[in-house]
């Protein structure tokens, strides 16, 4: 068995990697568990918002991100038969971030610029195709068995963080619930090359309906070139095969913005979508972060960016542990405060964020467009709104809380 003085990760996403660098940085051993071989690509986030970026300088990746992501700085609220409701200028938070913008960059490329930031740092490991199975603790240690093409280990470590993602086997081995609920509508994401900014549209916008909301966003793509994507509720009647049907996806785009030759569709993917938070963040010497601690809907692209957070509050606590500046019971205090602002600022406003694209109301539709217009008309009301949308309000009240 390998020196176990060190923390153990479960999950190379977007938030395991990132807590794999915090801990680089702080100069704390760890070992990287990862079930696949490589990092996958699915379409997933997009968007970083401010505060992770502030946080990313603190790594010394953010430039990195900031060249290969797409640098928006504002962001349309749409109808969809009426067309543009509110034009989001970010740059009213000049004064809270030296990020006024979000950032369009794929999340596997975030774990690739992490991964390659880890290889100038020594003392750790990345074990991939090692899947944790199950995880025991005793006084001082942590236990994970996994399994491996070579078969069956065990590892341990002092600590253990489950950054294993919305099923998190790590989070099903502790003492904790996983209460909320799920959407009964899958959430389709259809790629295309498309250009929507020819007729209008904004690198971000939200398009309300009451028959059938979308969202739609320019990310980077394979090349670099950009590619857009549409992501429609679906009827939870219809099988994945109905959904994926090339007709039925074509239809789906020309009725949300015709034109005269076919859309070319790069990816079609659907995704169940759940809103759900952890009891607890930690059970012993085991954590959890990302999305084994809450999942919600991307509605407002802020599902990584949360478990972004978690890591650089949990890592940096870990680290006073570590240096024996603090009692271990300071991870009490992650738990309280990022448990806290999922349920007070992600869950509530990714549900609202759904319910207002999809109402179907005519006068609560219009009196809430009617607020967003009058907010984007006056700074005073737009950077206060904004900086709840930007996530710079939920890290303020995380650190409130002790
Ligand atoms: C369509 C869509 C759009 C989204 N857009 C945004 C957005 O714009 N902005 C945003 O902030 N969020 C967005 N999200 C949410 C975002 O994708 C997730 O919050 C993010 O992937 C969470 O990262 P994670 O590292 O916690 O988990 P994951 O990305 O799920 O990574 C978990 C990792 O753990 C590994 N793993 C799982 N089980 C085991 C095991 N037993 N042993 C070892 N390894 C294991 C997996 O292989 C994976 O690599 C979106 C989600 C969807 C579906």
């Amino acid at each position: 068995m390998e020196n176990d003085n060190r923390v153990i990760i479960a999950g190379a996403g977007p938030v395991g990697y990132t807590a794999a660098l915090n801990l680089a940085h702080y100069g704390i051993p760890f070992t990287l568990l990862e079930a696949e071989a490589m990092i996958k690509d699915d379409p997933r986030a997009g968007t970083i918002h401010p505060p992770s970026l502030e946080m990313f300088e603190t790594l010394g990746v953010a430039e990195t991100m900031i060249e290969r992501g797409y640098i928006v700085r504002n962001y349309h609220y749409r109808d969809r038969k009426t067309g543009l409701v509110a034009n989001f200028d970010l740059g009213v938070l000049a004064e809270d971030t030296p990020f006024p913008y979000r950032l369009m960059l794929e999340q596997h490329k975030v774990s690739g610029i992490v991964h390659d930031a880890l290889q100038k740092h020594n003392d750790f490991s990345i074990l991939r195709q090692h899947t944790v199975k199950n995880v025991t603790q005793s006084r001082d240690t942590v236990t994970v068995e996994v399994s491996t093409p070579d078969g069956p280990k065990s590892i341990r470590g002092r600590y253990l963080i489950g950054c294993d993602g919305g099923r998190s086997q790590v989070r099903k081995c502790m003492d904790v619930d996983f209460a909320g609920f799920t959407h009964p509508e899958r959430f389709l994401v259809v790629s295309t090359t498309y250009n929507f900014a020819d007729v209008g549209y904004a690198f971000t916008n939200y398009i309300a309906d009451p028959k059938e909301w979308c969202a739609l966003f320019k990310v980077p793509g394979w090349n670099d070139e950009g590619i857009w994507r549409v992501v429609f509720p679906t009827d939870p009647n219809l099988s994945q095969e109905e959904l994926f049907d090339d007709d039925a996806i074509e239809a789906r785009l020309q009725s949300f913005q015709a034109k005269k030759q076919p859309f070319e569709i790069v990816h079609r993917n659907l995704y169940q979508v759940h809103q759900r938070v952890a009891s607890s963040y930690r059970d012993g010497r085991i954590l959890v972060a990302g999305d084994a601690a809450h999942i919600n809907n991307p509605l407002g692209g802020m599902g990584m960016n949360f478990g972004f957070h978690d890591v650089f509050s949990l890592t940096e606590k870990l680290a006073k542990i570590w240096t024996n500046e603090a009692e271990e019971d300071l991870l009490n205090l992650y738990d309280r405060q990022r448990r806290t602002v999922a349920e007070e600022y992600l869950q509530r406003q990714t549900i609202e964020n759904k319910k207002n694209l999809e109402n179907t109301d005519p006068a609560e539709r219009e009196a809430f467009h009617d607020s967003l217009r009058e907010i984007i008309s006056d700074p005073a009301k737009a950077r206060p709104y904004l900086r709840r949308a930007s996530m710079i309000e939920g890290i303020e009240r995380a650190a409130s809380i002790n």
